[in-house]
C-alpha cells in the first residue's frame, strides 16, 4: 500500500515491539472508557444556576409529579465531554467510506445544512397560517416539480416519513384504487421478488395483502416466466426494486409492467436505489404506478443516526386521485395545503400529523438546485462507475455473485472464503479494525453469505483504491489461514463482538438506579 508523506501518527514496527498497553484509567489514548451519564451524576450537582421559581397555584388537577425527575446531576463540561466522546465513537459518512449496500451512504453537502438552518425554514411552525409560510410552501412545490420531472410521474405525496412509510403510502393508494374498482374482496395477492428488501413483503402483509414470492433466474433478475405463471385476477400488485438489491437493472421491467397491468394489477417500484438511475431513466417510462424516493439516500439528506428520513411517493395517473392529504394547491391567494379528507373525497387520507420533514425538503431541494439536472445525472453515472470499479478490482480474489457490469452496488458472496474457516461476519469485523464500516452482510438472501458494497459517487479514486487494497489484503490473510485473526476481530474498537441477538431481543433501554443507591424508604 502507498506510504503517505503526511505526518506519521504511529510507528507500527516500534509499537509492535512493545508489550501490550494496559492503562490505569481504562482509556486508550483518546478513546475513553467512561461510565453511563447516569452513573456519572452526583446528586445536587447542576450545570445551571437558576433562581427558585415563585410558588404558583397548580392547574394540573392533582396530576403533578410526585417525586424527583431523576436526571443525573452534572456540570456543563461533563455533559459536553460525554456527548462529544459518544459522537466520536460513532462511525459516520463524515468519518470515512461507508460502503453499506442498499443504503446510499453519500456525502451530505454542507450547503444543504446552511440552507436548512435559515430562520425562515428552521423556525416555521406547521400550524402557522399558509399566508405566513408561502416561502416554505414554495420549497415544497419546487421539490415536487423536481421529483415529478425526474420520475415523469404526474403526482407526488411529500408526507411519508421514510422509505418504508412511502411503501405503505403507495400500497394503501393501490388498495384504494382496487376498492374503487369494486375488487377489494378478490385482488389480495402481492408478488414480491425473493431479492426484495424486507420492508416490501412486510408492507404488503401489514396492509392485509397476501405475499407471494417470485423466484429469480440464474442471472439474479426476476424470472419473467415464473412471474407470468403467477399472474391472475387475484393479483393486486407487484413490488419490485429497480435496480434490484443484487445491484442489477431489471432489463425486462417494461415487459413486467405490461404483464402486470394486463392482469389488472398495479406496479409498485421500491425506489430506494434511485441513485443508480436518477437523471437517466424516468420511472414513468418503465410503466410504474407508484414509487417512493428516499430523499435520505438519493438526495443526500443525512441518515443512519444523522437525521430523520423522508420518503415522498410519486404516482402515475392511474393512482393520482388517491394521494394522501395534505397536498399542495395553488389558487389566487398563492399556495395552500388541502388538509382534510372532506375536501378530497378520493384521497386515501392522512398518514402523518403534518406535511412531512420540512428540513429534509430544504436539504434535498438544495442538493437538486446545486447539482442541476446535469449534475444529478453525473452523480448517478459516477455512483455506477465507482461500484463497477470496485467490482472490477475485487473480482479476481472475491466471488461476484452475478456477472457484471453492476449498477450502483456490487454483490459478492462467500464462496471465496470456502475452506478458510472465515465467515462473512468475521470478514466484516476485520474491516472495522481497518477503519471501514462493513458492507451490508447476509442481504440479499438470494446468495450465500452476501456482501453488498455500495461506494457511492462521493469517493475519490484514491479512497476507492485504499478500500480495494485493504479488502485484497484481508482476502489474502483469510486465504493464508489466519482464521484466528478474523475470529478475534475487531480488536481496536472500544468493545469487541457484542451479542447482537440478545441486544435486539432483550434490549435494556432504561437505566435503573441500583437498589443500594436508593434512599432508604421513609414514606
Ligand atoms: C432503505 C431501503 C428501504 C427502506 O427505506 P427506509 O427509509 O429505511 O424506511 C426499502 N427498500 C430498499 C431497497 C432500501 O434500500
Amino acid at each position: 500500500m502507498d506510504k503517505s508523506q503526511g505526518r506519521v501518527t504511529r510507528d507500527a514496527a516500534e509499537t509492535a515491539a512493545l508489550p501490550p498497553v494496559v492503562t490505569a484509567s481504562g482509556h486508550r489514548g483518546l478513546v475513553m472508557d467512561e461510565k453511563l451519564i447516569f452513573e456519572q451524576g452526583v446528586e445536587g450537582r447542576c450545570g445551571v444556576d437558576l433562581p427558585e421559581p415563585p410558588p404558583v397555584a397548580s392547574r394540573l388537577g392533582g396530576l403533578e409529579r410526585k417525586g424527583p425527575i431523576g436526571l443525573p446531576g452534572l456540570s456543563e463540561p461533563q455533559v459536553i465531554r460525554h456527548f462529544t466522546r459518544l459522537s466520536q465513537k460513532n462511525f459516520a459518512i463524515d468519518a470515512g467510506l461507508y460502503p453499506l449496500g442498499s443504503c446510499t451512504m453519500k456525502h451530505n453537502p454542507r450547503l444543504n445544512e446552511k440552507m436548512a438552518r435559515l430562520p425562515g425554514f428552521a423556525d416555521v411552525h406547521p400550524l402557522q397560517p399558509a399566508s405566513t409560510v408561502q416561502g416554505a410552501l414554495a420549497v415544497m412545490d419546487e421539490l415536487s416539480r423536481w421529483l415529478t420531472t425526474l420520475t415523469g410521474m404526474p403526482a407526488v405525496a411529500l408526507s411519508p416519513g421514510a422509505g418504508a412509510h412511502g411503501e405503505y403510502c403507495g400500497m394503501v393508494a393501490i388498495r384504494a384504487a382496487i376498492e374503487a374498482r369494486g375488487e377489494a374482496a378478490t385482488r389480495k395477492r402481492v408478488l414480491v421478488p425473493e431479492s426484495a428488501h424486507g420492508t416490501n413483503p412486510a408492507t404488503a402483509a401489514a396492509i392485509g395483502f397476501d405475499v407471494d414470492p417470485i423466484p429469480a433466474e440464474a442471472g439474479g433478475r426476476v424470472d419473467v416466466a415464473a412471474l407470468k405463471a403467477k399472474l391472475g385476477p387475484d393479483v393486486a400488485a407487484i413490488m419490485l426494486t429497480n435496480p434490484n438489491t443484487c445491484g442489477l437493472f431489471e432489463a425486462e421491467i417494461v415487459e413486467i409492467a405490461r404483464l402486470v397491468r394486463e392482469a389488472g394489477g398495479y406496479f409498485y417500484c421500491d425506489g430506494a436505489n434511485f441513485n443508480a438511475i436518477a437523471g437517466r431513466v424516468r420511472p414513468a417510462d418503465l410503466g410504474i404506478d407508484a414509487m417512493h424516493i428516499n430523499l435520505h439516500k438519493t438526495f443526500s439528506t443525512p441518515h443512519g443516526g444523522g437525521g430523520p428520513g423522508s420518503g415522498p411517493v410519486v404516482f402515475s395517473a392511474r393512482l393520482a386521485e388517491f394521494v394522501p392529504v395534505p397536498y399542495l394547491v395553488r389558487d389566487g391567494e398563492g399556495l395552500s395545503l388541502v388538509e382534510h379528507k372532506a375536501d378530497a373525497p378520493q384521497s386515501l387520507g392522512r398518514l402523518k400529523g403534518f406535511h412531512g420533514q420540512m428540513g429534509m425538503f430544504v436539504r434535498a431541494l438544495t442538493y437538486m438546485l446545486s447539482h442541476g439536472a446535469d449534475g444529478i445525472r453525473q452523480a448517478s453515472n459516477d455512483a455506477v462507475l465507482n461500484a463497477n470499479y470496485v467490482m472490477a478490482r475485487l473480482q479476481d480474489v472475491m466471488t461476484p455473485s452475478f456477472a457484471g457490469p453492476c449498477m450502483h452496488e456490487c454483490l459478492f458472496d462467500d464462496r471465496f472464503l470456502k475452506d478458510t474457516g472465515v465467515t462473512t461476519l468475521d470478514f466484516a469485523k476485520a474491516m472495522i479494525d481497518e477503519g471501514y464500516h462493513p458492507m451490508t452482510m447476509y442481504f440479499p438472501l438470494v446468495v450465500h453469505g452476501a456482501m453488498l458494497i455500495e461506494p457511492t459517487e462521493s469517493e475519490t479514486k484514491e479512497s476507492l483504491d485504499l478500500f480495494v487494497d485493504t479488502m485484497r489484503a484481508l482476502v489474502e490473510r483469510a486465504k493464508a489461514g489466519e482464521v484466528a485473526y478474523f475470529r478475534a476481530a475487531p480488536r481496536l474498537t472500544p468493545r469487541r463482538r457484542l451479542d447482537e441477538t440478545r441486544a435486539a431481543r432483550a434490549p435494556v433501554l432504561r437505566w435503573k438506579k441500583p437498589v443500594s443507591a436508593l434512599p432508604q424508604a421513609a414514606e
